[in-house]
């Protein structure tokens, strides 16, 4: 049996699945044993390698979720929620361990997975880069310290087909500040702003957003206070950091009893 952390790649030819089977053939200590698409792609049986330009890694892509986990230790999945219910109707009594970073669950699908947490060990993130989940805990850490002084400004910038505005890691920093300084995000917030808008609300936690180009994706968070500004910034330049994150989740799950875990405690910060 092979000494290395067997990883099964999910949605293999997706974005991020392509990008988690490049992080994996560059982390010292982890083999892809598995590639999976769903049944009917055309790239069935193909060679994992091909996906990522490289020459033949002898891992045939599968449709069989069965078979696949069969020869894993851990399964990383960015898929489409039917993905991973596929993926949650195979995973009881293998002793797989799996990184999700599919989003869209609904509420049902949630608690499916929540569930079958019972019996597996799961490590769950909306984003998996380190740098974010970094980010949050140092904005808490500062929204508790400059909370008396400062003026709070989130700022983003993201390439031009991005279509929603703040976007879910704005807001994620966001409700870090409120809970960290026992506001409501809702009722703070200030998402635009134009024309004669008066004075800036008192504890206001203002939202900037840029949209232009290629820009992979910025945040700051701006601390204003009299005579000082504090600025924590998180800027992605591709889509690796989130491939990395996965890979660094699962080595984490291999040591783990079952549960749902989410990045902070992969990060040690629980
Ligand atoms: P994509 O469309 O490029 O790839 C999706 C992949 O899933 C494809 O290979 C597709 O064949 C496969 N797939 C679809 N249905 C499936 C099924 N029923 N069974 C098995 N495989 C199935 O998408 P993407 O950009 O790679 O994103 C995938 C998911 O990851 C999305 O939900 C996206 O929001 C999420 N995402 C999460 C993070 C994070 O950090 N949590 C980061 C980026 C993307």
């Amino acid at each position: 049996m092979s000494s290395k952390l067997r990883i099964c790649v999910h949605g293999a030819a997706g974005r991020m699945g392509r990008a988690v089977i490049a992080a994996v053939m560059e982390s010292p200590g982890l083999e892809l044993s598995a590639a999976t698409e769903p049944a009917g792609s055309s790239l069935l049986g193909a060679d994992a390698g091909e996906l990522v330009h490289l020459p033949p890694l002898g891992v045939r892509i599968e449709a069989d979720v069965a078979a696949a986990l069969a020869k894993s230790d851990v399964v990383i999945d960015f898929t489409r929620p039917a993905g991973t219910m596929a993926l949650l109707d195979a995973l009881p009594g293998t002793g797989v361990g799996l990184i999700t970073g599919t989003t869209g669950l609904t509420r049902t699908e949630q608690d499916r997975l929540v569930a079958c947490a019972q019996h597996a060990a799961i490590v769950q993130a909306a984003n998996f880069s380190i740098g974010v989940n970094l980010c949050i805990k140092l904005t808490e850490m500062a929204a508790r310290i400059m909370d008396a002084d400062a003026d709070v400004e989130i700022i983003e910038a993201h390439h031009k087909h991005k279509v929603d505005a703040p976007s879910g890691t704005a807001l994620r920093l966001g409700e870090a500040v409120a809970q960290a300084t026992g506001r409501s995000l809702e009722q703070h917030a200030v998402r635009s702003r134009d024309g004669n808008i008066g004075p800036r609300p008192e504890r206001a936690i203002g939202f900037a957003t840029i949209r232009a180009g290629d820009i992979v994706g910025e945040h700051t968070v701006l601390f204003a206070a009299e005579g000082e500004r504090v600025e924590i910034t998180h800027r992605a330049t591709s889509r690796l950091n989130f491939a990395s994150g996965a890979v660094r989740a699962a080595r984490w799950i291999s040591a783990q009893n079952p549960g749902l875990y989410d990045m902070n405690a992969v990060l040690g910060f629980d």
